[in-house]
């Protein structure tokens, strides 16, 4: 027998989705006959655009014509090209600084094997997505906590302690708020301050509708100097039963390798080899596709639905005494409530059949909030707001 990771017991115990559908399931055992309005739900709910069907099954047809085998495992320059036009224009950031992946997740689990263990210090958002602290748990980091509070606008601030790298998400998961450029300009003045690394999560760019609020991090100048940042293809694009992503590592990002500097795109590139063999072929093609004017129309049109959703639930929240935040650049909306998150969330799924997530399993200071999604398919909103509408006010709400 192997030793495991001693760490997975910290994190597999805690580990808040199976919660929630065991909470579920248990439910409708007992109540078979109650449908369930699922506004817990992270994931798309809208079918994938047929310009972007075409591209992938294109891609399928070719193979058929001629080999195509492995791919360069920083992704084909196509899809590079095109993520640079379409997202990079007006950055310091080059087609060489972009790199093809399976999405964030994976991505971020890539970034964090190429840190040393163990001696690091991170700083992580709380509450945040949860991927961030169970995977800094599994390395055995010690992590520092940024509170997001309401009397803060949930923007993180920079810690006293000296910490080596911070993940920041913007918009961000599960508040539904975003940084201004304001915000981001202090984040990125701070790590050059204290030679410290941004891992900046962008998984909801797509969504991004308020003209202070960057799209990427590279428009705060001297960015690409501090910041790597991970991008998808899931939520923007459709793409999460898919899997497509991209990170951007600058040329100037560099690390020491037995005190030696090097850059990190080199040493991402070893372990990538070591690792994977490139993303698939109709996949990269499908993805160029939705970066075609045509893709990227439909995929603006699916999240102008997801953020109507979202700012429907939120103003019936609002209209029923809450007091509610995001949902404006971020198809979550966080929303505040008297007493344990927990207890709110049995009550909205036993008396209402409603699911939301719980603002406390996402962190600490996620207690005294739900958080709810705009994921919902278009014709299931009006039922879903006439059921908000029924939630007992007086019982539920706090201002
Ligand atoms: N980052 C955040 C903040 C998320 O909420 C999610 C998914 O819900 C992801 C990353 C996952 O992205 P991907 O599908 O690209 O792995």
């Amino acid at each position: 027998m192997v030793d495991l990771n001693k760490n997975l017991s910290f994190v597999s115990k805690t580990y808040l989705y199976p919660k929630i559908e065991q909470a579920c399931l248990d439910f409708q055992k007992n109540n078979p006959n109650k449908k369930i309005y699922n506004l817990g739900v992270g994931d798309i709910s809208l079918p994938l655009p047929s310009s972007v069907q075409e591209g992938i099954i294109n891609g399928v047809k070719e193979m058929g014509t001629r080999p195509i085998g492995y791919g360069p495992p920083e992704g084909y320059l196509f899809l590079r090209e095109k993520i640079q036009e379409v997202f990079y224009q007006n950055t310091p950031i080059a087609i060489k600084d972009i790199i093809i992946t399976d999405g964030i997740n994976g991505s971020i689990c890539a970034i964090d094997t190429l840190l040393e263990k163990n001696h690091h210090t991170v700083a992580i958002m709380d509450p945040a997505y949860p991927l961030y602290r169970d995977l800094s748990t599994l390395s055995g980091r010690k992590i520092i906590s940024l509170p997001l509070e309401e009397k803060n606008h949930f923007i993180p601030i920079p810690p006293k302690e000296r910490v080596d790298f911070v993940y920041l998400c913007s918009p961000m998961n599960p508040t539904g708020t975003a940084m201004t450029r304001d915000a981001l300009r202090m984040w990125v003045d701070w790590a050059k301050k204290h030679q410290a690394l941004i891992f900046f999560d962008a998984a909801y760019n797509g969504f991004i509708r308020s003209s202070d609020v960057p799209k990427t991090i590279y428009e705060i100048e001297g960015a690409q100097d501090v910041a790597i940042e991970f991008c998808s293809f899931s939520k923007a694009f459709g793409f999460t039963g898919l899997r497509l992503g991209y990170t951007i590592i600058p040329q100037s990002i560099r690390g020491f390798l037995q005190k030696e500097s090097v850059d990190f795109q080199s040493v991402w590139n070893i372990d990538q080899n070591i690792r994977e063999n490139g993303i698939s072929y109709p996949i990269q093609k499908g993805g160029y596709s939705a970066l075609q004017p045509e893709g990227l129309k439909a995929a603006k049109e699916q999240l102008d639905k997801y953020l109507k959703s979202a700012s429907s639930i939120k103003q019936t929240l609002e209209n029923q005494g809450f007091c509610c935040f995001g949902g404006t650049d971020c198809p979550f909306v966080f929303c505040k409530i008297a007493g344990s998150s927990w207890d709110f969330f049995n009550k909205l799924l036993h008396e209402y059949q409603i699911l939301t997530i719980p603002g406390q399993g996402f962190g600490k200071y996620g207690e005294g909030f739900v958080r709810l999604s705009g994921f919902l398919s278009p014709k299931d909103l009006p039922e879903v707001l006439e059921q908000l509408r029924k939630i007992e006010v007086i019982t539920c709400a706090m201002n």
